[in-house]
């Protein structure tokens, strides 16, 4: 037997483990219908059942090759720490990207206020648990949510994760009520910098992204997801020129394999750009793992082994192995 390939684990920057049981369910003809689907499914959950289903997803996600995950938790405070719970049993490294939800969405998700909302994010920290601010979304934070959650962040030194641009009726929306597009009116807010991840942003014009790269933020795309949900294509070489850095999510965890949401992300600007090797095998393995360690805020992702004895890797020479996984294998490579 060969002696395994040695990687950095795989970090999923952006997942909502309860939206597993949605795999293979077809309700919905678009995003918003989905979504109502998915609010009846958000729901019904416990402390109960997130501890023993997240912990199912979060075993799926190690045995492909995660190491750690955001969870960009919206279903209470109790399930938080039942999620914590659920990914310490599977092995999984969490950082519970604790979502701020103003308006709209469903009882559950909401806050009454920014203090109570930080109250509880502080009571997760007084537990020893990883955390990060997650104001939802331009929809579900008004502005001076978004402030006083920017100013906590940079105070504390945390990570902030923000939904933006993931679908166009958002964006009209954020226009009409402040006149201006979702990642414009983050950077207002001060909502972004260096440890501002914004999840998706498939729909940002030029100047959004240029917002984003100033601030020295990163981007979550969740290519799976965002292809199962009818979102788009993330703008991948406009990411790169600017040289923004990029991570990667199961998000709704229709499918978990981040070999795929590599694979994905460098078919979607060979199809934009019409030419090959827009970003080198060797630098996608690294938004699966260095720029989702960053985005996270942790030190390191561990290490992963690569079965390259699998017959996927059958004939493949040493120097093509970073090139063969992404674009000739599933995460059924990485030796549990
Ligand atoms: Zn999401």
């Amino acid at each position: 037997m060969t002696e395994p390939l040695t990687l950095p684990g795989f970090v999923n920057a952006h997942s909502h483990a309860f939206q597993r049981a949605l795999r293979g369910r077809t309700e919905g003809a678009d995003f918003w219908a989905w979504r109502e689907v998915m609010l009846d499914l958000a729901r019904g959950q416990t402390p109960g059942r997130v501890r023993t289903e997240y912990a199912d997803v979060y075993r799926e996600m190690r045995a492909a090759g995660y190491t750690a995950v955001g969870e960009f938790h919206y279903v209470g405070f109790e399930e938080a720490v039942a999620a914590a719970e659920a990914a310490g049993e599977a092995g999984m490294e969490i950082v519970l990207l604790y979502v701020a939800y103003a308006r709209g969405g469903i009882d559950r998700f909401r806050q009454e206020s920014v203090a109570e909302y930080l109250r509880q994010l502080e009571a997760l920290r007084d537990r020893g648990l990883g955390v990060g601010v997650a104001p939802h979304s331009v929809r579900a934070c008004p502005r001076d949510w978004l402030q006083g959650l920017a100013a906590y962040a940079e105070s504390e030194r945390l990570p902030l994760h923000v939904h933006a641009d993931e679908q166009q009726r958002e964006i009209d929306e954020c226009v009409a009520e402040h006149g201006c597009r979702p990642i414009e009116l983050l950077a207002d807010c001060g909502c972004l910098g260096p440890r501002t991840t914004v999840v998706h942003g498939t729909h940002a014009d030029a100047h959004e992204l240029d917002l984003v790269a100033d601030a020295g933020a990163r981007l979550c795309v969740c290519p799976t997801t965002e292809a199962n949900l009818g979102d788009g294509f993330a703008p991948v070489e406009e990411l790169c020129e600017r040289g923004i850095g990029i991570c990667i999510g199961s998000d709704s965890n229709v499918r978990i394999d981040p070999l795929e949401e590599l694979r994905e992300l460098e078919g979607i600007a060979r199809r934009r750009t019409g030419r090959r090797n827009v970003v080198p095998a060797g630098s996608l393995l690294s938004f699966g793992s260095d720029e989702g360690t960053a985005s996270l805020g942790l030190d390191s992702s561990g290490e992963i082994e690569i079965d390259v004895d699998h017959p996927s890797l059958l004939g493949v020479d040493e120097a093509d192995l970073p090139a063969a996984l992404v674009f000739g294998c599933a995460a059924d490579v990485v030796r549990a």
